[in-house]
């Protein structure tokens, strides 16, 4: 198969690992400090590259660069593999066993090429030494410190077993052969093929590098959107929202009204104010204590809230004064709805009184009536309240609009 050559196939696979090498400097530059073990991975390609150019050069340069550096420095790439991937998965590789491990590569290649010279035997060093490598590379990668981190990393890891897996067969097919050849002229094809298989899993490794980073970098901007939406929500939350009770705040119901009146004078559509205060709430305070006063404010604002209607908003609009505004409904209907609030607030005394006390309000209803600005609408719904303080309390009081 003369068209099927080893150092054809070497060739395009140096140019592959150079293009590679290429495309991970940019990766490298553009995200630095966000992938980390990312230069260790160039390193890899750069390694990988450098080693397979060299090798080419043989028999034109001697062997101690065109085999031992050669070798060496694409053994060392897998090796930066390691380290780069334990950086990525931050997962703990010590250093020394793996420089330990290239100085014992070193020291056979030098042995089999020099003593005792034999390809096959290089061809098993190098395959076979390079086999747990991998293996450790694909538990890396499949087991990252972090459980999320392996759905980035699982293709990368699947890689390595496969480069595992072609090296076993490349062991087994360098053990089986009988006799010396020359690697690059008149290898068999099967090593060629070997080779090509090799190149075909860098083209993987490359391609699952990228899907690895952008992976990761996905799903931190997804968490980074939620976590913005998140503190919004809160944001939003805690600009509308008294902290006590977790009704509207008084900024955010004067808005409201404010909106509603002017719907209100556009359309003339029926719009009441009703606003409630608790009557002597200053006793409670002053004979069971503050903290009473304030599980008073949050027993009765659950009542006024559960007991409107969906279209009413309900305000704190001082220490123990509430608004509720009532959009589409008039004087009476507003009676009626504080009526019915007034009783059932002087029924459900709150629990933690355990009936000691009896907690009424006193209730100040007003209607708006075309043309008439927030700020009437609210002084007619306070004068209102303020006769009812002045009729006995417990009690519901109306200015009509003008
Ligand atoms: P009236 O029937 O005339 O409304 O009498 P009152 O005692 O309810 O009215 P006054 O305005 O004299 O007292 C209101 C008290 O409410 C004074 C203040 O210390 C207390 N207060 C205001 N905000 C809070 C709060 O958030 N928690 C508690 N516990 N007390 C509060
Ligand atoms: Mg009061
Ligand atoms: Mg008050």
């Amino acid at each position: 198969m003369p068209s099927f050559d080893m150092k054809t196939v070497v060739i395009i696979f140096v140019l592959v690992n150079y293009s590679c090498a290429y495309l991970m400097a940019f990766t490298v530059n553009a995200g630095r400090k966000r992938f980390e073990g990312s230069a260790y991975l160039l390193a890899n390609f750069v390694l990988q590259s450098v080693g397979m150019t060299l090798a080419l050069m043989r028999p034109a340069v001697p062997a101690v660069f065109s085999v031992i550096l050669a070798n060496t420095l694409m053994f060392s790439g897998v090796i930066a593999f390691v380290f780069g991937a334990a950086k990525f998965t931050h997962r703990h590789v010590r250093r020394l066993p793996y420089l330990a491990y290239v100085a014992l590569f070193v020291a056979l290649y030098c042995q089999y090429t020099y003593v005792q010279p034999d390809i096959r035997i290089r061809t098993l060093c190098f395959a076979g030494m390079l086999i747990p490598v991998f293996l450790h590379l694909t538990l890396l990668l499949f087991f990252p410190r972090q459980q999320d981190y392996r759905k980035h990393c699982v293709h990368t890891g699947t890689t390595f077993l496969m480069f595992a897996l072609l090296y076993c067969f490349r062991v087994y097919y360098a053990y089986s052969q009988d006799g010396m050849h020359n690697y690059f002229n008149g290898a068999p094809p099967t090593d060629a093929l070997i080779n090509t298989l090799s190149l075909l899993l860098t083209i993987f490794l490359m391609y699952s590098i990228q899907y690895m980073f952008n992976s990761r970098l996905i799903s931190e901007a997804e968490s980074y959107a939620s976590r913005q939406l998140e503190l919004l929500e809160t944001m939003e939350r805690l600009a509308t929202e008294d902290h006590l009770t977790g009704i509207y705040n008084r900024r955010h119901i004067e808005g409201l009204i404010r909106s509603e009146v002017e719907i209100a004078n556009r359309r003339s559509t029926p719009l009441s104010l009703i606003l409630c205060d608790i009557d002597k709430f200053k006793n409670i305070n002053d004979t069971y204590g503050h903290d009473m006063g304030d599980k008073t404010i949050v027993h009765t604002t659950g009542l006024l809230a559960t007991h409107l209607r969906d279209m009413d908003k309900l305000g704190r609009w001082g220490g123990e004064e509430f608004i509720i505004l009532t959009p589409h409904t008039t004087l009476e209907q507003a009676a009626a709805m504080a009526e019915r609030l007034r009783a059932l607030i002087a029924e459900t005394p709150p629990p933690d009184l355990h009936g000691r006390q009896q907690v009424t309000f006193s209730f100040g209803v007003a209607q708006h009536k075309g043309g008439m600005s927030t700020a009437a609408l609210i002084k007619n719904a306070d004068q209102a309240l303020y006769r009812a303080k002045q009729g006995g309390r417990n009690r519901v009081e109306c200015t009509p609009g003008a």
